[in-house]
């Protein structure tokens, strides 16, 4: 049986040409175009996954993304009329896979499908995202049930990064976020919390990376 893709597209235009390559890709494409049909068509069949939109009639894609993942993890891609949007859509972690500007190729399209799919596919369910928890409140990160005992800095700096996902941050941003009252602190500061905090993540899952640095930028938290 083939992998079952949901176009949320209002262009119908836009929406025949993705499906015919998704189809043509070996997948069993699905076109809706009211923002109000998505949930229970989802709830109802669950696809492997979303193309979706962000202006849609009805309702508007972050929305739908929201309320899908109140429920499932199923990967969604959004899709937005505007580069500039998708830092903003980032900022609010609506937990989307992946963000595709238009205009695009339907090529670049499909191996972001791929790229998406595999991804998940990757993932033991008790593995990734969803095995790592952060408390806020508590300023508590679980990851595999266990306690990662960090203390607050290390804490504050994992839950931003976890938070902006693949994004990097050089020691200056990220010394902003962790120093708001202009402390002097040297940039190796960060680097010293950054290098605990890896030791503490690897003491629990020793096979994954969770913070990766990138050489003469900064730091990324990517799965
Ligand atoms: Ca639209």
């Amino acid at each position: 049986m083939s992998d079952m893709i949901l176009i949320v597209e209002d262009e119908p235009k836009l929406a025949r040409l993705l499906s015919n390559y998704l189809r043509q890709e070996g997948y069993d494409p699905e076109c809706l175009e009211n923002g109000l049909d998505v949930l229970p068509r989802v709830r109802e069949k669950m696809p492997a996954l979303i193309l979706l939109d962000l202006m849609l009639p009805g309702k508007s894609g972050m929305e739908i993304c929201k309320e899908i993942r109140s429920f499932s993890m199923v990967p969604i891609i959004m899709v937005t009329a505007r580069i500039e949007e998708i830092d903003r859509l980032l900022g609010l972690e609506l937990g989307a896979d992946d963000y595709i500007c238009k205009p695009f190729s339907p090529r670049e399209v499909v191996a972001r499908v791929k790229a998406v799919l595999r991804r998940s596919a990757a993932q033991q369910p008790s593995e990734g995202a969803s095995a790592l928890h952060l408390d806020e409140e508590r300023f508590q990160a679980t990851l595999r049930g266990h306690d990662l005992e960090l203390t607050v800095v290390e804490f504050q700096l994992l839950s931003f990064l976890f938070a902006n996902p693949k994004r990097i941050y050089n020691r200056n941003q990220l010394m902003d976020r962790i120093y708001p009252d202009q402390r002097i602190v040297s940039d190796r500061t960060i680097d010293s919390h950054i290098k605990n905090l890896r030791k503490k993540i690897s003491g629990v899952a020793p096979e994954i990376e969770l913070i990766h640095s990138v050489y003469g930028a900064g730091y990324k938290y990517d799965e």
